[in-house]
């Protein structure tokens, strides 16, 4: 499931195919929970139009728009937005864009359809958007250490919630704990002031070295161009349950934690 650093890879390569550029044509499939707009009206809204800007927020992409107007982008579970011919074009792409320029397309491709598309007025702001957290790539010490208080959860699920901060998953927060030297069942109210602050610290260098990485590829995620990322040979406990700990040999563990599985070191995270 593509997180912060997969997102913001996408939002890097796909912004020169999109910034500049008016849409000359939209294909879509039928209406179906992948569309929050109807796919007539983003038909009919979008032709015509250049994209100005594309922006992250947590896991969502805005595009802003030159009428105003901004489009709303999320990957869900399997989405992957890409140049065209980069991936199969199939029935699983859901959105197509083609250009004036006869340049190549732009696709959205998603499997599972969990991605979200929807075009929203100018002025008008998305409910998704609102209940965001700030973004983890700017993960706040204090911030943080504001949120564990009173909060009887395990850190390991604080921290997968979007309005605490935005864009972190299952991957990073189990990176993030083990280089924190935090276990994901600690309760989150019992963090001391020392270990907030290294985790925050942790989830700014986990997603930053991710995206240098050009995300994770453990299972779908393909990059705009076409390419695949690299850190999923760089985590140290994800999916890694059995295999030995890279600071101290002991075996990685594995539990279930909120319905996900979490990953750490019973040796070096407390
Ligand atoms: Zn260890």
């Amino acid at each position: 499931m593509p997180e912060l650093p997969e997102v913001e890879v996408t939002r890097r390569q796909l912004a020169p195919m999109l910034v500049g550029r008016k849409v000359a044509r939209v294909f879509t499939t039928r209406p179906s929970y992948f569309f929050l707009t109807p796919p007539a009206t983003l038909r009919r809204r979008l032709t015509g139009r250049v994209v100005e800007r594309l922006e992250r927020l947590g896991k969502y992409l805005l595009a802003d728009l030159d009428s105003g107007e901004r489009l709303l982008l999320h990957l869900g579970m399997t989405g992957e937005i890409v140049r065209e011919g980069a991936v199969d074009h199939d029935r699983h792409v859901h959105l197509r864009l083609e250009f004036d320029d006869g340049r190549p397309g732009v696709v959205f491709r998603d499997e599972r359809k969990f991605g979200k598309v929807q075009l929203l007025a100018a002025g008008e702001d998305s409910k998704r958007v609102l209940r965001l957290g700030p973004d983890a790539l700017s993960a706040d010490a204090e911030h943080l250490h504001a949120a564990t208080r009173g909060r009887r959860i395990p850190i390991k699920t604080l921290l997968l919630d979007q309005a605490v901060l935005a864009g972190v998953g299952n991957i990073y927060a189990d990176e993030a704990l083990f280089l924190a030297r935090v276990r994901p069942t600690r309760r989150a109210a019992g963090l001391t002031r020392a270990e907030t602050p290294a985790i925050a610290a942790a989830v700014r260098q986990v997603l930053r070295r991710a995206i240098e990485a050009g995300g994770s590829s453990i299972s779908d995620f393909v990059q705009p161009e076409g390419g695949e990322g690299g850190y999923q040979h760089e985590r140290h406990v994800y999916a890694r349950e059995g295999e030995p700990c890279g600071r101290c040999g002991t075996a990685i563990r594995r539990t279930v934690l909120g319905q996900r599985s979490s990953h750490y070191c019973p040796s070096c995270q407390r």
